[in-house]
């Protein structure tokens, strides 16, 4: 159940897939952000163009790689998927570029990571719908230009403040999503039992969607556990008993906050007197990645009130003192 890896079974993989939203009637929520992209995408259909370059942020599993397949669906139009690691040379990028068909999405997942040359490369593509590939060696080389079809890239990231200015202003279209609220959550997970075809009463969902951490993709994974538990350890049937037992079981606490996400709080409380404290100090007293921290942990602690952040650094909340049942020490004013 971490949050950060992608690492799922092939057995999860066809579920995801399976669960995955495939239009913007199926999608839950970013309600500001689907009017939106509802209104270009149908401007761009009415005039036959390919739709402006979106880019998506926010943190892992809250839908950005669903909704660039929702847009591929919605455009009418083919998908191809990439990511920034694995595009490490411009003619891996000039294959998937010249194959493309008019106004075709190509998805670019964690565009911060792409290497400045492929970057570089994308500019032109993206601009004026032209490469410029290198073709033959030695003394022969040189370099042709090829116009592509019009074509609609759609990046993912989960650190905007990660992309370059010049990459950044390259997409018409930009989109912040938001954590989920356990309504919408709620609805998610009942979509999900109906696909899965497992029987889950009203309670048990409002509870697993309570203990998903505002995303998701964490609703689907913990609906999947509790339906295991429930087939192996019920009827089959999830009601409210069998989904406290199985997230007690998944060490999953009230809050949906997971081991990290209190190993954070607890180390800036018994280490840092409850803060302030750098990023990377902490990273380093956590063991985890101060790049991970940011992205992935911090956002959902500060949302919940958990964690503020300070130009001296994080410090925890009187929320996070409660939650951890710790008492706050006296504090040397403030
Ligand atoms: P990201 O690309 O932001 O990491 P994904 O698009 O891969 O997230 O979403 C993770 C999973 O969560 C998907 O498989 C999908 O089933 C589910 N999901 C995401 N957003 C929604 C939503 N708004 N409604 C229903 N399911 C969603």
């Amino acid at each position: 159940l971490d949050p950060t890896s992608n690492q799922f079974s092939h057995e999860d993989m066809d579920i995801e897939r399976a669960l995955r939203p495939l239009s913007f009637e199926d999608f839950a929520g970013q309600d500001q952000v689907l009017e939106n992209l509802r209104v270009f995408v149908q401007a761009a259909n009415l005039r036959g163009e390919a739709l402006d370059h979106t880019l998506f942020h926010g943190p892992p599993g809250l839908g950005k790689t669903t909704l660039a397949n929702i847009l591929a669906n919605e455009l009418d139009v083919n998908i191809k998927i990439t990511s920034g690691p694995v595009l490490d040379k411009p003619g891996d990028l000039a294959g998937l570029l010249t194959n493309l068909d008019e106004r075709d999405v190509l998805f670019i997942d964690e565009i911060h990571r792409l290497s400045p040359i492929v970057e570089e490369y994308l500019y032109s593509a993206m601009e004026d719908y032209r490469i410029d590939i290198m073709i033959e060696t030695g003394p022969n080389a040189r370099s042709v230009q090829i116009d592509l079809s019009p074509f609609t890239l759609v990046g993912a990231t989960t650190r905007s403040g990660l992309l370059t200015a010049p990459m950044r202003a390259r997409f018409g279209i930009s989109s912040r999503l938001q954590y989920y609220t356990t309504e919408l959550l709620t609805t998610i997970v009942q979509r999900s039992s109906q696909i899965l075809r497992v029987p889950i009463s009203m309670e048990a969902a409002i509870e697993i969607a309570g203990r998903s951490r505002g995303t998701p993709r964490i609703a689907n994974a913990l609906l999947r556990r509790v339906r295991d538990f429930a087939q192996i350890k019920g009827n089959g049937n999830i009601d409210i008993e069998i989904a406290k037992f199985s997230l007690k079981a998944l060490n999953v606490d009230a809050h949906g906050l997971d081991e990290m996400d209190n190993k954070i709080l607890a180390t800036i409380i018994d280490k840092f007197k409850g803060g302030p404290v750098g990023i990377t100090t902490l990273a380093t007293a956590v063991s985890e990645s101060a790049e991970t921290i940011e992205e992935v942990y911090e956002p959902f602690l500060i949302q919940q009130g958990f964690i503020m952040r300070t130009p001296r650094g994080r410090e925890v909340t009187e929320e996070a003192y409660r939650h951890l049942g710790r008492t706050k020490g006296p504090t040397q004013g403030g």
